[in-house]
């Protein structure tokens, strides 16, 4: 078991620098605002892809059906054709038809614009108790549709905060959202601009494998736990 204590008031102070200069190097993040079940489909679509071919499955999409309620009875075959730039076809259009299933089950219609009138531990309670909605997809629509101060922790925010010691080297994905949206941690006006940059300095830089800290413009803000120095 990790603890999960609060981060010391410094860690406020450090992610505000980690920010400015990740910005100088990334440029700044801007947000898109979709349509809350909008921004559910999409989330599942992006899951181990790029942004454009997530982006190019969404659009084939949306081309394809008419709506939300078209896609959730297409035959499987049509929806795995539709969706198939996004990569794990098979997987995707699976959770996306049981997600709009038990959407459609609980609700009676395919609409998630009730949401903006939930608390953001009320939308993450609801979202993840759709089947196949986890944390970080709730954490997403939360975020970048309803525009809540809330970051997600996809795979390259969890692995870059764990080097960058802002949160323990053991903490599970699950942890890390807890930890990353206190308030003495990531300051709430950041997180949607910190994840953003996490994600990128995770993709070009503090890559899984190797992270090239001599070219890492946070080499001297970043005591590289876990990493191999030689
Ligand atoms: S110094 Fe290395 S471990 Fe730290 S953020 Fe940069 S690339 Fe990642």
């Amino acid at each position: 078991m990790v603890a999960t204590k609060a981060p010391p008031r410094s860690t406020r102070r450090r992610v505000r620098a980690l920010t400015r200069r990740l910005e100088r190097s990334y440029g700044r993040a801007t947000r898109r605002r979709i349509d809350p079940l909008d921004e559910l489909m999409l989330t599942i679509l992006s899951q181990n892809t790029s942004d454009t071919n997530r982006d190019r499955a969404y659009q084939a999409l949306r081309a394809r059906f008419a709506d939300w309620e078209a896609v959730r009875v297409a035959p499987r075959v049509e929806l795995e054709a539709a969706i198939r730039p996004a990569g794990l076809w098979k997987q995707k259009a699976r959770v996306l038809q049981e997600t709009l299933n038990a959407l459609f089950e609980e609700q009676g219609e395919l609409d998630l614009s009730h949401l903006a009138d939930l608390t953001d531990g009320e939308i993450i309670e609801y979202l993840t108790g759709l089947r196949g909605v986890g944390v970080k997809t709730a954490a997403c629509v939360l975020c970048f549709s309803l525009g809540r101060p809330y970051m997600p922790v996809d795979t390259h925010v969890h692995r870059v905060a764990r080097r960058l010691g802002l949160i323990p080297a053991r903490a599970t994905a699950e942890q890390a959202h807890e930890l990353l949206n206190r308030d003495s941690s990531v300051p709430p006006e950041l997180r949607f601009a910190f994840h953003i940059q996490l994600i990128r300095h995770g993709r070009a830089v503090c890559r899984a494998g190797r992270p090239a800290c001599n070219h890492c413009v946070l080499e001297d803000l970043c005591p590289k736990v876990g990493v191999q120095t030689r």
